[in-house]
């Protein structure tokens, strides 16, 4: 008879879990306290409207690739995917943008006519950058996270210097002109801390961005979700939605025998939690958990984030798929997530019309638009909050953009903090889970295999390699890798 894992939580890193085990010959049972499944990457309908709550950038399609192949399949039988030209804008200021297109080519020439000679620059931090993919995405973030060593290869030992420089210097000393510094440091962000906080090795996300592109997969993130559940059902993975386990019961030998659901205890061989970390710790006795109360109040934590769905009655100008607006002060907005928590003076905001790229998103004539603001972790929230930051980014919107918005506005729904606790039990109402700085990385994030209880696994972005979708992924392979070679 094949052993039982039983998974918590249905985002990206449960689901690649539970099709790497159900490969393996695992019964496997997910459990999702939803009724959606995809974890932070649900699906907001409303009105012939479709939003994608969570990720909107589709970036290192290589590991979206490789996840599949690894089953005998490709992307392709599951969804159909489509890169964006240009890959997106960045406005700066009134009716002052600049558009990073979807070749280096024309990428060195945008940013030779902002700054001269800067495209020479350009070519060597990219070969940098293509350099520092190769060995992290291809291989270093393939490895457990077990020992300092792992990060030890004859790639990585004549880099050390990257380590104790951050993304911040390195650009600086690279390129005069403040776009283009901000341009190059936006995609570190996704990596959740300060482009000053984060070691210069990190801008293989420069690559990520510049050298491999901005995708879209047609029907949003929510058709990768849906690609995934069907290729686990199809190897056999079971899913339960609206089981929320709201208890891991462990013996004497300090091993877990069962999870409760609501009233009814499930018995459990190998528990694997792709839900939030320290959630997860929070279902234990305390004498089981592996990480103090304190230790994780110390953590940088990625941030959470105010987002907003607005159904639009007409087309919008002057926008493209993917806009960032980054026409205020970014070291203003960073010291209100990072430094002195609180909501920022002027936001930076980014925002996303799907609907430019994908006539079924919203209905004829209309545009779906998801607004998204960075913030600290566990701020207060309400709905006057909301109401005014909607207020000003609206507005400044429609200045920098030249037209009028809030009188097209259908409807909006918002999202914030709060509902990342309730939605999600995340920690602190993080958006996407623990920081990657340089004293959160690889060894030295929370394992993937509880320090106390013996069969208990973790999955996900609090732990190897890190936030966002690929790692995510691939954090599903660690922990089914590492659960196998165990059991
Ligand atoms: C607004 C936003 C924008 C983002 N943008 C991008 C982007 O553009 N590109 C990108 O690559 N990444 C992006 N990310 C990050 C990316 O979405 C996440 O890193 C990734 O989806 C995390 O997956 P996960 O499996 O680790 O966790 P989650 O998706 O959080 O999954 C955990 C699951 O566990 C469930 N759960 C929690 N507690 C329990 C319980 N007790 N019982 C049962 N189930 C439970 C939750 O409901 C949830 O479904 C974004 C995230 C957010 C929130």
């Amino acid at each position: 008879m094949s052993k039982k894992v039983s998974v918590i939580g249905s985002g990206f890193s449960s689901i690649s879990a539970a099709c790497y085990l159900a490969k393996e010959g695992y019964e496997v049972h997910v459990y999702e306290k939803n009724d959606q499944l995809g974890g932070r990457a649900r699906q907001y309908v409303r009105d012939g409207f479709k939003f994608d709550m969570g990720p909107t950038w589709y970036w290192m399609p290589d590991v979206f690739e490789r996840f599949f192949n690894d089953f005998g399949r490709t992307t392709s039988d599951y969804y159909e995917l489509e890169k964006l030209g240009p890959a997106y804008r960045v406005y700066f200021g009134e009716d002052d943008y600049v558009d990073i297109d979807d070749s280096i080519e024309q990428i060195r020439e945008t940013f030779e006519k902002i700054e001269k000679n800067s495209a020479r620059s350009l070519d060597r931090f990219m070969e940098r950058a293509r350099k520092n993919y190769d060995i992290a995405i291809k291989d270093l973030v393939y490895r457990p996270g077990v020992s300092p060593f792992e990060l030890i290869t004859k790639d990585t030992v004549f880099e050390l210097p990257q380590f104790v420089t951050t993304i911040h210097d390195v650009v600086k000393k690279g390129f005069k002109n403040e776009r283009l510094r901000q341009i190059l440091e936006f995609p570190v962000l996704f990596l959740g801390a300060k482009p000053s906080m984060t070691p210069a090795f990190y801008s293989f996300m420069n690559h990520a961005d510049f050298g491999l592109g901005t995708w879209y997969p047609k029907g949003g993130m929510k058709s990768v979700i849906d690609g995934m559940v069907q290729m686990a059902q199809e190897l056999g993975v079971n899913f339960h939605r609206n089981a929320s386990i709201d208890e891991i019961q462990v013996d004497e030998s300090h091993k877990v025998n069962g999870i409760r659901i609501d009233k009814e205890i499930l018995p459990v061989d190998l528990l694997v939690s792709g839900a939030d970390y320290q959630h997860t710790e929070s279902l234990l006795p305390i004498s089981n958990r592996g990480y103090s109360q304190k230790f994780w109040d110390k953590k940088v934590m990625a941030p959470s984030s105010l987002l907003f769905y607005v159904g639009f009655d007409k087309k919008l100008k002057n926008v493209l798929h993917h806009t960032l607006f980054f026409d205020v002060s970014f070291d203003e907005h960073a010291k209100a997530i990072y430094d002195d928590p609180s909501w920022p003076e002027e936001p930076l905001f980014y925002a996303s019309f799907p609907s430019i790229t994908d006539a079924d998103v919203a209905p004829e004539g209309k545009e779906a638009a998801i607004f998204l603001i960075p913030l600290a972790t566990d701020l207060e929230d309400n709905s006057e909050l909301r109401e005014k930051y909607f207020k000003i980014i609206i507005e400044r919107m429609e200045k920098l953009t030249g037209q009028e918005l809030f009188s097209s506005v259908i409807f909006k729904e918002s999202y914030c903090v709060n509902d990342f606790k309730k939605d999600y039990n995340s920690f602190k109402g993080n958006a996407y889970g623990m920081a990657n700085t340089l004293l959160q990385t690889a060894f030295l994030r929370p394992k993937l295999k509880s320090k106390k209880v013996k069969n208990l696994y973790f999955t996900g972005q609090l732990t190897v390699p890190g936030p966002g979708v690929p790692p995510s992924l691939i954090s599903g392979k660690l922990v089914s890798d590492l659960l196998n070679d165990e059991n």
